[in-house]
Order: C-alpha cells, then sequence, then structure tokens
C-alpha cells in the first residue's frame, strides 16, 4: 500500500476511534485541567484556611459559618457568581468546645486524653472528685433498669462516672490496605462489576414473647444521662474504645446542654488504667476543665453555594459539593473539608481556564451532613423536589458529584440512574485510567445514607459517589482527633480536582442531560427510617454505603 494511502486510512481510523468526547478540542482541554490542576494547585491553601485557620467546623457553630463566609470570598475571588450563604433550619444551637483539661490527680499525677462530646456543658471551673465505674446491665427493660439506677444514686453523686467496662482493643496484627488494588478497583467500577449489594443483617433472635421489652439504646443513653445529672454526679467519662489513643467523639442524643452532665470521651488506654486500679481496690481521683459555649443562633445554618453561570443552558444545573461541617475532635480534614477544596478547585480550574459550559456548574458546600444529611436534603426539596413531587427545577438537573471519602484518589463513579447514565459516565472518565479511574457503576438505590449523594439520588436524581482508595480513612482519621490537615495526600487530591473539573464540564456541554430512569422503572423510595443518631461512643466504622438506619455516623 502506498506511503500516503496508509497515512490516510489510519488518519480515518484514529478519527473513527475518538472517543466522542475527544471532539471538539476537548482532548486540547483535558490538556490545559491536568496541567492547571497540576501545577497551580490552590488546593492545600485551601485545606489550610479550612482546617487550621477554621476548623473544626460542627453544624450551627461560628467556626463553621467564618469557614463559609471565607470559602464564599475565595470562589468568588476566583471568578465564581452568586455566592452565598443559603439558611436552612437546623433546629439546634450551635456548641463549641473552647477548653479542656483532664487528669489523674491521685494515685499518680498524669494527663489524660479526653474530648468533650458535643452538646454537653462544660464544668464552671475545675472540678475534682473521686472516680467510679457505673456498668450498665445488659439489654435492660425499663423495670430492671429503675432498679439498677435506683441501686446506684448514693454512688454517683459528686462523683466522676466511668459509664461501662473497658473495650479491649486487640492489637491488629493485620493492618487494611492503604490503596485498593486494581483488581478489587475493578471489580468495584470496572464494566463487570458485581452489582453492589448491601451487607445482610445478622438475624435477630426471636425474643421470648413473655420477657420483659428490652430498651433501645436510645432510651438507656437519654435515661442514663438524666439520672446522671439528677443524682449529682460530676463528669461522666465515655471509653473511646479505639487503638492508639484515638478518640471519636459525637454528641448528646438530645442536642440540649441542660439534659447532661458535663461529659467526655477518653482514650480507651486512660480508661484502661482508670479500670484497673479501681479494680485493685484502689481510689482514684480525677480533675475536669471543660469549657463548653452555646450558639443560640445556630439553629439556622447554612449551606455555602457558589456557581459558573452556563450559556445557552443556563437554567439546567451540574453540581458538585461535599460537606463542610466537621465533628470536633479535630479538625476535620479528611472528612470532610478536602472534599470541599477538590469541588472549590475544580470549579476554579475551570473558571481559570475560561471554559464556557453551557449548563450552570455549582458547588455546595454542605453543613449538617454530620447530623443526618440535613442540609443537602433541605437543598434538595428547596430546589427540585422528588421524582414524587417535582419541582421544576427537577426537570433540569443534570447530576450532583460528591466526594466524602477521605484523601484517596478517585478509582470510579457510582452513578444513580439507569445503567445508560453509568455508560455515559464511564466514558467521560476513560482518559483518567492511568490515574487509577477504573470506570463507573450504575445504582438503583434511593436509600438515604453514606453521604450527600444519597439526598440526590433518594429524590430520584443522578447523585454521583466518586469511590476512592481508603488510605487511612476508616482506619484513622475518619470522624477522629487525629483528622487534620497532615494527612492529606497532595497528588491524589489534586488529581481528585482534575478528574471532577472535566467530568462536571462534559455533562454541562453535552448535548442531552444524563439519562434517567422512565416513570416505569424508577425505584420506590424506601420507607422513611429514623435518622440514627451519630452519638454513640463507641460507635463502630461502618461499611461504604450502608443505609442510614444501620449506622451510627455519616461519612
Ligand atoms: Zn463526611
Amino acid at each position: 500500500m502506498p506511503i500516503r494511502r496508509v497515512v490516510a486510512l489510519s488518519l480515518i481510523l484514529s478519527l473513527l476511534s475518538l472517543p466522542v468526547l475527544g471532539q471538539n478540542g476537548n482532548t486540547d482541554l483535558l490538556a490545559r485541567i491536568r496541567k492547571e490542576a497540576m501545577e497551580h494547585s490552590q488546593i492545600m491553601k485551601t485545606m489550610h484556611m479550612l482546617t487550621d485557620v477554621y476548623g473544626p467546623r460542627l453544624t450551627g457553630s461560628p467556626n463553621h459559618k467564618n469557614a463559609a463566609e471565607w470559602a464564599i470570598k475565595q470562589m468568588t475571588a476566583w471568578g465564581l457568581e452568586n455566592g452565598h450563604l443559603e439558611p436552612w433550619d437546623f433546629g439546634h444551637p450551635g456548641w463549641l468546645n473552647e477548653r479542656l483539661s483532664a487528669h489523674i490527680v491521685s494515685p499518680v499525677k498524669d494527663p489524660l486524653v479526653c474530648e468533650a462530646l458535643a452538646w454537653t456543658p462544660g464544668t464552671k471551673g475545675t472540678v475534682t472528685a473521686k472516680a467510679v465505674q457505673v456498668i450498665l446491665p445488659e439489654r435492660p427493660s425499663q423495670d430492671q433498669l429503675n432498679i439498677f439506677f435506683s441501686g446506684q444514686k448514693s454512688r454517683v453523686k459528686g462523683k466522676i462516672v466511668l459509664v461501662g467496662k473497658q473495650t479491649i482493643v486487640p492489637v491488629n496484627l493485620n493492618p487494611p490496605a492503604k490503596r485498593t488494588s486494581d483488581e478489587q478497583a475493578q471489580q468495584r467500577f470496572g464494566p463487570n462489576a458485581r452489582p453492589f449489594a448491601f451487607p445482610t443483617p445478622s438475624p435477630t433472635p426471636t425474643p421470648d414473647p413473655n420477657a420483659p421489652k428490652p430498651l433501645t439504646n436510645a432510651q438507656i443513653a437519654e435515661q442514663l444521662d438524666l439520672f446522671l445529672r439528677d443524682n449529682g454526679a460530676v463528669v461522666r467519662v465515655n471509653d473511646a474504645g479505639r487503638e492508639f489513643r484515638q478518640i471519636r467523639a459525637f454528641n448528646n442524643r438530645t442536642f440540649d446542654v441542660d439534659k447532661a452532665v458535663p461529659t467526655v470521651v477518653m482514650s480507651n488506654e486512660d480508661f484502661g488504667r482508670i479500670t484497673r486500679i479501681l479494680a485493685d481496690g484502689t481510689e482514684v481521683a480525677l480533675e475536669f476543665n471543660i469549657v463548653n459555649k452555646v450558639y443560640p443562633e445556630g439553629t439556622t445554618s447554612y449551606n455555602t453555594v457558589a456557581e459558573i453561570p452556563g450559556s445557552d443552558k443556563a437554567d439546567q444545573v451540574i453540581m458538585l459539593g461535599g460537606h463542610l461541617d466537621s465533628w470536633h475532635a479535630a479538625t476535620g480534614a479528611t472528612d470532610n473539608a478536602i472534599g470541599c477544596a477538590i469541588m472549590m478547585e475544580a470549579a476554579r480550574i475551570l473558571k481559570t481556564l475560561g471554559v464556557k459550559p453551557r449548563r450552570t456548574i455549582r458547588v455546595a458546600l454542605w453543613s449538617g451532613e454530620e447530623e443526618g444529611l440535613l442540609g443537602s436534603i433541605a437543598y434538595v426539596k428547596e430546589h427540585f423536589g422528588s421524582f414524587e413531587a417535582p419541582k421544576p427545577g427537577y426537570e433540569k438537573f443534570g447530576g450532583y458529584f460528591n466526594i466524602d471519602s477521605g484523601t484517596g484518589r478517585v478509582r470510579g463513579a457510582g452513578v444513580f440512574g439507569p445503567p445508560e447514565g453509568a455508560s455515559i459516565m464511564r466514558e467521560i472518565l476513560a482518559p483518567f485510567k492511568d490515574d487509577g479511574v477504573v470506570g463507573a457503576v450504575a445504582s438503583r438505590s434511593r436509600a438515604l445514607g453514606g453521604s450527600d449523594n444519597t439526598s440526590f439520588s433518594q429524590a430520584g436524581l443522578p447523585g454521583i459517589g466518586m469511590g476512592q482508595d481508603p488510605i487511612e480513612y476508616n482506619s484513622n482519621t475518619w470522624h477522629t482527633n487525629l483528622d487534620t490537615y497532615e494527612r492529606i495526600l497532595e497528588d491524589d487530591v489534586k488529581k481528585n480536582a482534575m478528574v471532577v473539573a472535566w467530568s462536571a464540564y462534559q455533562l454541562a456541554t453535552a448535548d442531552t442531560l444524563l439519562p434517567r430512569f422512565s416513570n416505569s422503572d424508577m425505584p420506590a423510595r424506601p420507607p422513611e427510617t429514623a435518622a440514627a443518631q451519630p452519638s454513640t461512643p463507641k460507635a463502630k466504622p461502618a461499611p461504604k454505603k450502608v443505609p442510614i438506619s444501620r449506622r451510627r455516623g455519616r461519612r
């Protein structure tokens, strides 16, 4: 074959094999996005502000609002428009722990590692008292609990009360892998991904119909707090139940400082030491000074919103987001300042490159996620409604990208909708094969849980959850006192911003919106379940994507 014909033929072939999205000068755009993301990144500066300067960002706290206002200012400075805080009704005051010191003062003197439980009161100065341990009966009925409490009244008066036995945390000889292997990523997001199945709950034993009905954990917790308050306990101490002095401190379930005594979650090692000294029959004295503040104005919280307006389809919206609120034991870096920083950065990249998306690209940084996805649920309800009760914005919504699994690089996406939607996402993500991105899988689940993308999928809208390498998320940083700036892998998160910037732009520029389920194929909305409270001090790490009814904490 003459050389010229070979060249012509191979040119035709290469044109034919170009992905649809490779046309329109998109290949060049991809290179520009990559360069901007990797060489001019602002992510670590954003992370510094959100964590070091404004963290922790508990919903309703002034820290959260200050972080939100800074984010609006920063996004506006990058050229995003319509930046504003969008109020929603949290219904609880804000709360902040400003100071906490904890010491064993007898029979030895040593500092103790503790975190305050959110929405509990402070100590009104330094308090010193003897420690007692109170071990509740297992699964008590109301009668059994009443009898137990009446026997404990005189024990707890004027005392610092350690609640429960120490959790024995075995030495872990098999630490989990930090990266998902390529094989695992393929199984989860590849073309032949195994359909996602929720873990089957272990069968509950059939209760003896004549036995008294055991109370729920929530009922026991609430009654125990009132018992301690009404009988003059000075401080309540919970066991963190985790290794290496890790602490996850959540909240008093009532969100009401008047319904509890000052409460801390103590490192498992300190809790164990005190337990063992008490078991020797030796008296132990502890000293605490806890300053907690309540902010009544926190009953209104805010989602943080800014956008790049579209052109000919500006009324259609593609959204990207993460939750800006955090727990309070650390500065909430991997959960989830990083999700916010990545989405802000993705928008910054697109704005800096001066691309003109046809649809509006909107960044939303939620609050109230940790208390039950509250901010994103309120936003979806207000702007889009749901499949069952649509608002005008419902039909014009094109997809919501969510990042909330820590610092690891993105390995794939879960897309709520019919298989055709996941196929489009798979094609969009194809250029990132060498960066470890494997593909996309379709999801039919409208169960609420995991993270804010499920507020969209519950409404029947295309929520897109990005799956990531675990790194240290489930093992060390998720909801713990170790969740700080230092835990961020800069190279991974820069790449994540690149992947999201590209993907959001593709959805914002395609001829049509992501396909939805037809009316007849839309999965039924699962029955409302009472949002689980993330307050149990010994909450175990929940597996990914477990519905809220079975979870004790949000992502
Ligand atoms: Zn989270």
